[in-house]
């Protein structure tokens, strides 16, 4: 790779995933203010196979800020957290601060962060201040942040917001990684001498609806879990032991009855509950114990994690596209048009 010879004092990693609606109001205020910083920086946003006009957006603000806009176009989607990796990878800010493009995160408080990184922290975690987000949301990620608290090392407030500073020795560490399915803020809190956390403002989602579906949460949840922690599979080994010796004292207690009343069949249907529940327990410990074999099978297969298709930068102060940008955002929208055909 041919990198200018200055890099960035900063970069902005964010990802796009169908977020035409919003992108225009996206620019209209990253870019002012990126440049009352006044620090070098580069923005670049990872199309994760976005099936509406993104890509298109994305690569019309290229051409508007050429000098300190990149973008990165990937040929599927992904997931935010492997898009962010391709935008780490391809990062030479000594600052990488990774942002939504929904604008739930205020362009506005990245100075905040990078004031912070200066003073000589190597991440700079948030706790988003009055959260705008369902009530559900909100419960159900205050219960994760528990779980991950006990079952951890990892040391956080507020483990879902991703306005996020890291030093260089961070990124450069988790590009060694090679992760499939990971959860960023962790990972690089991993790798953190320095950690310090800051209060964000956090606002509504500007335009569209949230990407995740009530699956894709659960899954990136799971990966939080089984990614960083094998206490679940010491949790699954205790409940054995203690249904262990739970059923041994039920045999004796049932061995005895059978000496002083003779033969019985009262309680059949405690019986069953009780094999139920057992089953439940066992059927649960092997869904867990696939969810990390299933990780170590994609892991051990060692496929690319992700296909870039074009990547729009600047090289020597000309525009570049590594693949003609005609073609890409030509395929873009014969995706789109196929999509409203069905
Ligand atoms: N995103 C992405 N790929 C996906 C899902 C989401 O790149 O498969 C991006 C999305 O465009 C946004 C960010 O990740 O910039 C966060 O997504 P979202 O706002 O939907 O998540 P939420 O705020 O509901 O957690
Ligand atoms: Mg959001």
């Amino acid at each position: 790779m041919d990198f200018p010879a200055t890099s960035p004092e900063l970069s902005v990693i964010i990802p796009v995933y169908n977020e035409e609606a919003g992108l225009a109001a996206l620019f209209q205020r990253l870019y002012p203010a990126l440049d009352a910083l006044d620090t070098s920086y580069e923005v670049i946003f990872i199309n994760d196979g976005s099936r509406d006009k993104s890509a298109a957006l994305l690569a019309q603000q290229f051409h508007v800020r050429p000098d300190t806009t990149r973008v990165i176009l990937l040929n599927g989607n992904y997931g935010q957290h492997m898009a962010i990796l391709a935008g780490f990878e391809q990062s030479r800010g000594d600052i990488v601060v990774t942002l939504d493009a929904d604008l739930q995160n205020p362009p506005e408080e990245i100075g905040k962060l990078v004031a912070k990184m200066r003073e000589g922290y190597d991440y700079v975690g948030t706790i988003r201040q009055q959260r705008q987000d369902s009530l559900w949301r909100k419960k159900a990620s205050r219960a994760m942040n528990r779980l991950r608290e006990r079952i951890t090392k990892i040391r956080m407030t507020d483990q879902g917001c991703m306005l996020r500073a890291y030093s260089r020795h961070i990124i450069d560490t988790i590009n060694r990684c090679g992760e499939i399915n990971t959860f960023i803020p962790a990972l690089a809190y991993t790798f953190a001498q320095n950690p310090i956390e800051v209060d964000v403002a956090h606002e509504e989602r500007f335009a569209g609806e949230s990407k995740y579906s009530l699956y894709s949460l659960i899954r990136l949840n799971f990966d939080l879990v089984t990614g960083f922690s094998v206490v679940p599979l010491q949790w699954l080994s205790f409940i054995g032991v203690i249904l262990s010796v739970g059923s041994a004292g039920l045999f004796v207690l049932l061995l005895i009855r059978r000496f002083m009343f003779g033969a019985e069949v009262q309680g059949v249907f405690t019986l069953f509950a009780i094999t139920f529940f057992m089953l439940g327990v066992i059927i649960f410990a092997l869904g867990l114990l696939g969810e990390y074999i299933g990780r170590i099978y994609q892991q051990v297969r060692a496929r690319p994690r992700y296909l870039v298709q074009t990547i729009l930068e600047q090289r020597d102060g000309l525009p570049i596209a590594t693949k003609p940008l005609q073609e890409a955002v030509q395929q873009v929208a014969a995706v789109t048009r196929e999509e409203n055909g069905r």
